[in-house]
């Protein structure tokens, strides 16, 4: 369960600092906080290191703390009441092996720093999540994804991963040579020690085009929802659960790869956008990507939001859920019953695809999934409330959260639906860390407690 004791200290300082003093915060002129506001950490103690040989002395001479990322989690998973260490300094490598098809960068870097310098040289990763501002580190290992049913998560593409253990040795593990233990660290919640290089597969830079269409019935949703995710390489179904309808669905096609179509002015029933829209309909679409078939990078079309932007409604909370993909729609309508009790709480949802994948920790695990995500106001009393509702009637799905989300699944269920993969996970963690060096209340009560 979420630890309610450390968890959202919703001060109204906090909360009214929030857009006005993010980088005061981080530079520790104030408490800092995850990028929502919604939590202000334990510490502010936090060291940056801007080389390897720095991290690993640092993490000799302590003896508990957290990494820290770009800090877009909405949960307690980054937390520390020691110490943080940002490696975000470290991020100037790109070094691309043209014939094995991989990237090794620094672990620091952004998607959005990422991207374009990939695609400069030629080359293209295979999916992205909603937003490029995010660390590539942070991101795979809770398992951050994007859309499209034959697209897996994010760590997927994560081909050999390099870190600073607790003792301060380096470790390198490849996906050719480490299987087992490799499969378990990637989505490794932080908690293995502190990623200092990534490998990922790259692709030949690639093009897209980005259409929207309006009020797709749900009943298409439901009956068509095979054919509508089969559409186009990545796409994503935004709705606020009134009127039996999906608002909007975003659809993001490759150029060139036999799969981009010419937008018809309907589909399924939806109705083609005739400007760009952002997925909250009532906010300004400057933040969000291009549409309207304009084509583009790979890199400007698969994220919704634009770098330099701020990403979604700012202000927010966000949950997830990742039920298998046999039981999507299902899963959509039962939400959608429950709708009375959500939609008060609510910005928006999304709904999106993930192929299957083989890495321990990750919800899509050896599962085609679908995710249901909310977008929520910033009121967690209200949320907390009505997060155990959802996670009951999805419970016959084997549903598993969002591990950067909030939610308030127990222990025992976490057990339930990882089974035996949360042990084979401890094992490995024990192993690489036995004093629990990289541990928190969050990683202790969810995981280790589990
Ligand atoms: C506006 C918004 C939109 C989002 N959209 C999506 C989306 O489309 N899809 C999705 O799946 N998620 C999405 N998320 C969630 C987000 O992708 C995850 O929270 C992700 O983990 C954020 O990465 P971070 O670097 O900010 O992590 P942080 O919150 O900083 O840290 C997360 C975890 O990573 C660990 N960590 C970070 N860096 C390292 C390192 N170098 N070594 C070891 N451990 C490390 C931390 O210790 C912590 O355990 C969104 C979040 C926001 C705020």
């Amino acid at each position: 369960m979420m630890n309610k004791r450390t968890f959202l200290r919703l001060s109204a300082a906090v909360m009214g600092s929030r857009f006005v003093a993010p980088m005061m915060a981080w530079a520790g002129a104030d408490k800092i906080t995850n990028w929502a506001g919604n939590i202000e950490y334990s510490t502010d103690r936090l060291q940056s290191s801007a080389s390897v040989e720095q991290v690993r002395d640092f993490v000799r001479k302590q003896s508990r703390l957290k990494v820290l990322g770009t800090r877009h989690c909405f949960n307690t998973i980054a937390d520390s009441k020691d110490l943080f260490l940002s490696v975000k300094e470290l991020n100037e490598a790109v070094t691309v092996d043209p014939a094995a098809h991989t990237v090794t960068v620094d672990a620091g870097v952004t998607y959005g720093k990422l991207s374009p310098i990939l695609h400069e040289k030629g080359w293209a990763l295979h999916n992205l999540a909603s937003l490029p501002h995010i660390s590539v580190a942070g991101a795979c290992t809770t398992g951050t994804h994007g859309s499209g049913e034959k697209n897996g998560n994010l760590a997927t593409a994560v081909a050999g991963l390099e870190f600073v253990t607790a003792s301060g040795d380096m470790v390198r593990l490849s996906r050719e040579k480490d299987g087992d233990t490799f499969q378990a660290a990637v989505v490794g919640l932080g908690a293995l020690g502190v990623i200092t290089k990534i490998t990922l597969d790259v692709q030949p830079a690639f093009q897209m085009r980005q259409y929207v269409y309006e009020n797709l019935p749900l009943r298409q949703m439901s009956d068509q929802f095979d054919a509508i995710e089969a559409s186009a390489y990545s796409v994503s179904l935004f709705t606020d659960w009134q009127k039996q309808r999906i608002n909007e669905v975003w659809l993001k096609s490759r150029m060139g790869s036999g799969q981009a179509w010419e937008a018809r002015p309907e589909f399924f029933g939806a109705r083609l956008a005739t400007k760009n829209l952002h997925p909250i309909a009532e906010l300004s679409a400057e933040n969000c990507t291009e549409q309207m078939g304009v084509p583009g990078p790979w890199y400007e079309r698969l994220p919704h939001f634009r770098m330099g932007f701020t990403p979604s409604a700012g202000k927010e909370l966000q949950s997830e859920y990742f039920v298998p993909r046999p039981h999507a729609v299902e899963a959509i309508l039962a939400v959608e019953r429950m709708r009375d009790q959500v939609s008060p709480h609510l910005m928006i949802s999304e709904i999106r695809t993930i192929a299957a994948d083989n890495l321990l920790l990750s919800p899509c695990y050896k599962q085609d999934s679908v995710a249901i995500h909310f977008t929520w106001k910033q009121d967690w009393p209200a949320v907390r409330n009505v997060l155990p509702t959802i996670e009951r009637e999805l419970a016959p799905f084997k549903v598993r959260p969002h591990w950067g989300k909030l939610f308030t699944m127990s222990p025992k269920e976490l057990r339930s639906v990882y089974g035996d993969r949360l042990q084979a996970f401890i094992k490995v963690a024990r192993n690489l860390d036995p004093g629990g060096k990289f541990r928190n209340d969050f990683l202790d009560t969810n995981v280790f407690g589990a």
